[in-house]
């Protein structure tokens, strides 16, 4: 990328977890970053951190999976910090149940938000990458993709995203878009707080019975996501793309 090409980012599901991690690490990297979340209040912390450093940001409420949501926050973004050339999938929800209980509700809620949600952010997005003739799209898989008892959504969701991004990397090459894949392992967030509290563990107690089944004994923090996705995003990564990078302590693929 030149210097004139604009360094314009949207990470989603930005207001905590991983997507907070991942926007404050591409404002430190110089990228003006749209902070994409559910309700823009709650996209002010990782707004005013990201400022506070002396980067730029733009908080942006809106579902990604509604289509005239997603449309108008990638067109409010390319409008306020320019055209967005990097997009990070990463808004997320959980629905746990076996599948004798799982909802209809369960699982078309799990699908819409990271599978839809990531098809519709990408192909909003795609538009200011090929006209730019650069770009990056990181989407946000899990450990999860290769089978997860209880999980037969979201499992299905996160193997779904490794296809989207195989495809998208065949038809974005030429346009000097890479596509990649994360697939975290455990990492500290609300989302597997909620987990614990879900299994009936304290949070502290779930996190040393994950630790010692994961080979460098210790559970992730979201700066261990955010370090990769920085790497897929960067210049140096031109020449990785349709990868699925397991970030787990392990080799879990
Ligand atoms: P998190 O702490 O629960 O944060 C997820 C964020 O996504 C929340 O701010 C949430 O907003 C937002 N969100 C949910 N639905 C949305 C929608 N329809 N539109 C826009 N934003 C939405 O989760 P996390 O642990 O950071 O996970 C981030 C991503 O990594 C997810 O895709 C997750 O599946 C994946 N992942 C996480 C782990 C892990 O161990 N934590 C492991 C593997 C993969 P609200 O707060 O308003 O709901």
């Amino acid at each position: 990328m030149t210097q004139s090409n604009p360094r314009v980012a949207i990470v989603t599901g930005a207001a905590r977890g991983i997507g907070a991690a991942v926007a404050k690490r591409l404002a430190q990297d110089g990228f003006a970053v749209g902070v994409v979340d559910l309700h823009e209040s709650s996209c002010a912390d990782t707004v005013k951190e990201i400022e506070a450093a002396g980067g730029r940001a733009l908080a942006v409420g809106a579902d990604v999976s509604k289509t005239d949501q997603v449309d108008a926050a990638v067109g409010r973004v390319a409008d306020q910090l320019g055209a967005p050339t990097v997009l990070v999938n990463n808004a997320g929800i959980t629905r746990d149940n076996l599948l004798f209980k799982m909802t209809d509700e369960d699982w078309d809620s799990v699908i819409a938000v990271h599978l839809r949600g990531s098809f519709l952010m990408s192909r909003a997005a795609q538009k200011y990458m090929t006209e730019q003739k650069w770009g990056r799209i990181v989407n946000l898989s899990s450990v999860s993709a290769l089978g997860n008892r209880g999980q037969a959504n979201y499992s299905t969701a996160k193997a779904g995203l490794q296809g989207l991004t195989k495809t998208l990397a065949i038809e974005l090459g030429k346009f000097g878009v890479t596509v990649n894949a994360i697939a975290p392992g455990f990492i500290v967030t609300d989302m597997t707080a909620a987990t614990a509290e879900r299994v009936g563990m304290s949070f502290e107690d779930f996190q040393q019975a994950a630790a010692a089944e994961i080979p460098v004994r210790r559970v992730g923090v979201p700066e261990d996501i955010a370090n990769v996705a920085a790497f897929l995003i960067s210049d140096e990564a031109s020449f990785v793309s349709g990868q699925v990078i397991y970030v787990a302590g392990g080799p879990r693929a």
